[in-house]
């Protein structure tokens, strides 16, 4: 009989504790249940506390290992990921597994269902979600059903016979809000899968699983790394959903989707101050709200926070802050445009949740939903001092003619 911990390796026993591998359950990791989120962003993950021990898990380069161990070979495991795993998982309470990046976690999440399935899509949301999904439609058949997230009749309507429902909220880029409370409640009684991508909000602001979801996804390239350096992505499953997890794992192995142990041990180093970064840059979201609001050549502010949003309420209810995103329309795209390049600190570049501010007009996307008015400015704000920001932003928006 050869031994099926290294010739199984094309399909992970579920039953198998992944997370555990590589360390020594007499000296599990420094993490307690009853810590608190910015505890266990500094604890989780580390490696057990031991003589000589490195205090980071050190960034495991191997494409094989000896036989006869758990891991096996570099596409199936390693190290490095585990402990990310570990403080991803503890953060969103639940059980992680990371991929080469935020689309390969839709992707395989995408897999979870028949390829002729039905899928409920907001209609905006982030492009490449989008995207992926109407590829699938087009070359499998699968039914795609775009909807307004707010509007909670509609997603319950569209979710009766769907295969997997996908939420975004805060949404991108127009900062939409959906009723995680109300629709965890009523979809847990259809038989769907509910997936919550938690980029803008992080596990820091918003808990999806607490709330219902069966999945939370995570482009760990935003807010968990954020330093803007390194690109992955996450699933977390509640702990006790082993099938989802061993399907998800099998096409992460099969797709070879696997982050690298460099990334891994960037986003891990970056999620350690995620509380201090997520904090420092929503109150300067807060400060730069009140302040762009009350200024002439702003159209509207978008921002869950703002009271007179349609978000607002389901945004006290379900997060425990309104996070570090906000929009602006500046009512024309010729506007937009001149705004972000007379920008000197603001970056003008996409993605989003680094240390660093940046800020982007989304229709310049080709692909950008027609919804999102031409003059929409996002913005991303980083941990800079806010008077510069707001200074800078002032003086971009005194230019406009
Ligand atoms: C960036 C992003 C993604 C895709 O993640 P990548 O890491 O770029 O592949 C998915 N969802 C949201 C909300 C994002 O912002």
């Amino acid at each position: 009989m050869p031994d099926p911990t290294w010739v199984g390796c094309l399909v992970p026993d579920p039953t198998r504790n992944t997370r555990a591998m590589t360390r020594d359950p007499a000296h599990p990791s420094p993490t307690s249940r009853s810590w608190r989120e910015d505890t266990v962003a500094v604890t989780a993950g580390r490696p057990h506390k031991t003589p000589d021990a490195p205090m980071n898990q050190p960034i495991v380069l191997a494409s094989t290992y000896v036989g006869g161990g758990e891991v096996g070979y570099g596409r199936y495991g390693n190290p490095s990921w585990t402990a990310l795993e570990e403080a991803i998982g503890a953060l969103e309470g639940g059980r992680a597994l990371t991929f080469s990046s935020g689309m390969a976690a839709v992707q395989a999440v995408f897999d979870l269902i028949p390829a002729d399935g039905v899928l409920v899509l907001p209609e905006q949301c982030y492009l490449g979600v989008i995207g992926a999904a109407q590829a699938r439609a087009e070359r499998f058949g699968l039914q795609v059903r775009l909807v307004d997230v707010t509007d909670t009749g509609t997603v319950l309507a569209a979710a009766e016979d769907a295969d997997l429902v996908w939420l975004e909220s805060p949404t991108n880029p127009t900062m939409e809000v959906a009723d995680l409370v109300g629709l965890g409640g009523e979809l847990g009684m259809f038989d769907c899968l509910v997936a919550v991508d938690n980029t803008f909000a992080t596990p820091l602001l918003q808990q999806p699983l607490v709330l219902g979801a069966d999945l939370v996804i995570h482009s760990a390239t935003k807010f968990l790394s954020g330093h803007s350096d390194a690109v992955l992505g996450a699933v977390v499953l509640p702990a006790g959903d082993r099938d989802n997890f061993a399907a998800l794992e099998t096409t992460r192995r099969m797709a070879g989707a696997i982050p690298g142990a460099l990334e891994s041990y960037l986003v891990l180093r970056g999620l350690r101050t995620l509380h201090l970064r997520v904090a420092r840059a929503q109150q300067t979201a807060e400060l730069l709200v009140a302040k762009l609001a009350d200024h002439d050549a702003v159209r509207r502010v978008y921002y869950p926070g703002l009271p007179d949003s349609l978000g607002y309420r389901f945004a006290t209810a379900q997060m425990s802050g309104f996070g570090a995103l906000l929009s602006v329309d500046l009512g024309s795209a010729e506007a937009a445009d001149q705004f972000v390049e007379a920008a000197q600190l603001w970056v003008h570049a996409t993605s989003l949740g680094g240390v660093e501010s940046t800020l982007e007009r989304r229709r310049r996307w080709a692909g950008e939903s027609v919804l999102v008015p031409e003059g929409l400015v996002r913005l991303s704000v980083g941990i800079e001092h806010p008077d510069d920001l707001l200074a800078d932003l002032l003086q971009a928006l005194d230019q406009l003619d």
